[in-house]
């Protein structure tokens, strides 16, 4: 079949023609009836699942407990709050009727967490001694969305949000930084998207938050993707749900809080980050099948192939790797070995009669290809391990590499807009809010965030002139 039917778009034609046939074609999502929402297909639900379990670990291992808290939340609750009801008023979905009756009080279908976690911390903590709080939520949310796009915006998505409280300012910002390097390193080493974290100028903060930072990931055309976030909240919400202890001197205090979340958007990230125009290219670590086996033969010779990829699957299994065998006779060897690339298998084994006979099978892998090389059956358990590793490291360095030459340092207007064309540019900026919304207007660039590791410097704003504010540069971008 031509490419009509079974490839995509090339990215430099449209990529986000590429995007959307490609999130449909390799099997990862379908649209769901109402409008924005996304049904997630078990393909593209183990990817999310694999990300969970890399999250997750490190949550618990770094002390935080799991809970879950209702998804309905009455309306005056976000209303406590006048940032937080203010930011999410225009996406919120709220429940007017149930039971057959109008509710005296609506019910919000949650946005996000932070009123009614702050209610019941308001009530779990009365001594210092209950600090620090360190809750995690796996869940669901809704913010209406009238211009959806599968995994980056829908009006649902999955995801984890943390919720913190503490005793003061230091161990609150010590737990936001906390989030934002397990963002990073599940970022960096299991999605080999090399993200820069950062902070938010004001004008991007979180509704409700003190300080916003976040990871950036820069996508195969050029734009950021804001792949995670952790906000330091101060005591506002402790404010508005009365979270407050006693401290060691016996007076009744503020705590401070914190919050962070990751979300089903990181898979959005993953496939623009490495996808090409054959289809999805997954990191071995997050790819449903590591490694898939295509038996090639018909009759006789067929089912002995078919035969020796299940005992192949069976010792690549029993060596921890994912392995599936891809047995469907009635399609023709090259028609799987295009699905599978399009679905972006790290290795494809290819394993005909006169292989078997060898006692050899065919690798071939998704990307950096020196060619496809015939290893032996018998030491493949062995030998696959590596290759997957290195091709890991391989997407990491080669997202890197795309990042860096697509990002300029620049101190003139024309050259930011050369630079937010094709990529990020690292500028000065007056940190004026008015002054960013006249760039957004202009060429739809928004700050991305101030790199945490950006050297000190000042000078003046690469549009208005005025002097510049942060004391480094800002990373300034088209995003999603
Ligand atoms: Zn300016």
């Amino acid at each position: 079949m031509g490419r009509d039917e079974r490839g995509v778009t090339p990215q430099n034609e449209d990529f986000s023609a590429w995007y959307n046939e490609l999130v449909a074609k390799a099997q990862l999502v379908d649209r769901g009836p109402a409008k924005g929402t996304m049904v997630i297909r078990p393909y593209g639900y183990r990817l999310w699942e694999l990300i969970q379990e890399e999250l997750d670990r490190r949550i618990k291992d770094t002390g935080h407990e799991n809970a879950y808290f209702p998804l309905l939340i009455p309306e005056s609750y976000l209303r406590r709050e006048a940032d937080h009801v203010e930011g999410f008023s225009p996406e919120l979905a709220i429940v007017t009727h149930a039971g057959g009756k109008e509710l005296e009080e609506p019910l919000v279908v949650r946005p996000t967490s932070e009123t009614i976690i702050g209610e019941m911390m308001a009530k779990w903590v009365s001594s210092h001694r209950d600090l620090p709080l360190l809750l995690n939520q796996w869940a669901n949310v809704v913010r209406w969305e009238l211009r959806p796009r599968m995994f980056l915006r829908t009006t649902e998505f999955l995801w984890q949000e943390g919720h913190t409280a503490h005793a003061d300012e230091a161990d609150a910002m010590r737990e936001t930084m906390l989030a934002l390097d397990l963002y990073t390193e599940v970022a960096r080493d299991i999605a080999a998207i090399p993200v820069v974290p950062g902070e938010k100028t004001p004008g991007e903060r979180f509704a409700g938050a003190v300080r916003t930072f976040t990871i950036e990931g820069m996508m195969r055309d050029g734009k950021a993707l804001q792949a995670g976030t952790s906000h330091y909240m101060g005591t506002n919400f402790a404010k508005a749900f009365d979270i407050q202890y006693t401290s060691e001197a016996g007076r009744l205090e503020l705590c401070h809080t914190t919050s962070w979340g990751m979300s089903t958007r990181m898979i959005g990230g993953v496939i623009m980050t490495h996808g090409d125009d054959k289809g999805l290219v997954l990191p071995p670590r997050l790819a449903p099948y590591q490694v898939v086996i295509v038996p090639i033969g018909r009759g006789d010779q067929g089912a002995q192939t078919s035969a020796a990829a299940l005992e192949l699957a069976g010792r690549l299994k029993a060596a921890g790797i994912r392995t599936h065998v891809d047995d469907r006779a009635q399609l023709s060897p090259g028609f799987r070995f295009n699905d599978w690339e399009l679905r972006g298998a790290p290795i494809r084994l290819e394993l005909g009669p006169r292989d078997l006979e060898a006692g050899t099978v065919v690798m071939a892998k998704r990307l950096g290809d020196e060619g496809k090389q015939s290893i032996s059956l018998s030491s493949a358990p062995e030998l696959i391990p590596g290759v997957l590793e290195e091709f890991q490291a391989f997407l990491l360095q080669r997202a890197t590499e795309y990042r860096d030459s697509h990002t300029m340092r620049v101190d003139t207007w024309d050259a930011f807009t050369k630079a937010v064309a094709s990529g990020w540019a690292l500028v000065l900026h007056c940190g004026r809010p008015a002054c960013e919304d006249d760039i957004k207007a202009k060429v739809a660039a928004t700050p991305r965030c101030i790199p945490l590791d950006g050297t000190p410097e000042t000078g003046w704003c690469v549009h208005c002139g005025e002097a510049s504010a942060y004391g480094k540069r800002v990373i300034f971008g088209r995003a999603y």
